[in-house]
């Protein structure tokens, strides 16, 4: 079956809840006059926790065709844990997905791949999906090392998941030197890592899994550049950052078969 790509807006800690307003209902007009196709891809925004009901409301109220998600979650259900937002919050508020383990919170926050894989499994139990993320540093690909650390990462994020959970979940493979730096990896860099992940998932798995999960890139994509990187086999979307904060801009990288 062919996998659908999905294009993700991580807005990361920006908007406050007006702009939040503002961008998703700009977005959906920004999709409308492109013709934007829900069939043919999905497209999604991941604004700050404090964005997400107003991201609801809008799309709920327009019947906007974009599914929203949060940047992060608690491994815990509830209770003395200051700060942290739990999986039965993120679905009372219509969420679709999570991501987790971008290189941002592993930087700040020291996640590790164990930690990372628990949050993948409380998304999954709690019948949302997970944009699990990986990439390495620079100095790793300056050592040729890159396949093989990003590898381990797929190795111990994915050790507690079923391959039917696997095969509904989203792995985003994020070179670090190439976020937020205007560097991207060119396509045939993001097939080299997307396509060994999804070998090592048919190891780990089997086929069936390998075929179904959907593997994106994320670094520096533009309307520019997606084009070129989509066409890549075992590119199935991308995670943007910077880009999805303009909605012309996020519009056109959702609609990449179009312009
Ligand atoms: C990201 O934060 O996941 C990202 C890929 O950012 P940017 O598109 O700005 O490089």
């Amino acid at each position: 079956m062919a996998r659908k790509p999905i294009l993700a807006g991580n807005w990361k800690m920006n908007m406050d809840h007006l702009e939040a307003n503002h961008l998703v209902t700009s977005l959906g007009a920004a999709l409308a006059d492109l013709g934007y196709d829900p069939e043919k891809s999905e497209a999604v925004v991941i604004p700050p926790f404090t964005d997400i009901r107003t991201v609801q409301t809008v799309i709920d109220a327009d019947s906007l065709p974009i599914a929203y998600g949060a940047q992060d979650v608690s491994t815990h259900d509830e209770g003395a844990y200051t700060g942290d937002i739990s999986t039965g919050m993120l679905t009372k508020l219509g969420c679709a997905y999570v991501v987790v383990g971008h290189s941002e919170r592993r930087e700040y926050h020291g996640e590790s791949n164990e930690l990372i894989g628990e949050k993948a499994k409380k998304i999954l139990d709690a019948g949302m999906l997970p944009i699990i993320c990986c990439g390495e540093a620079l100095e790793v690909r300056k050592e040729g090392k890159h396949v093989e650390f990003v590898l381990g990462q797929i190795d111990a994020m994915l050790a507690n998941l079923t391959a039917e959970e696997v095969a509904k979940s989203v792995i985003a493979y994020e070179p670090i030197w190439a976020i937020g730096t205007g560097e991207t990896a060119t396509a045939d860099d993001a097939q080299e890592v997307c396509g060994a992940i999804r070998v090592r998932v048919g190891e780990l798995f089997d086929e069936e899994t390998a075929e179904a999960v959907r593997i994106q890139y994320g670094g520096s994509v533009k309307s520019g550049n997606v084009k070129e990187i989509m066409g890549k086999p075992d590119v199935d979307g991308a995670l943007v950052g910077g880009a999805s904060l303009k909605a012309d801009e996020f519009a056109k990288i959702v609609c990449f078969d179009l312009i």
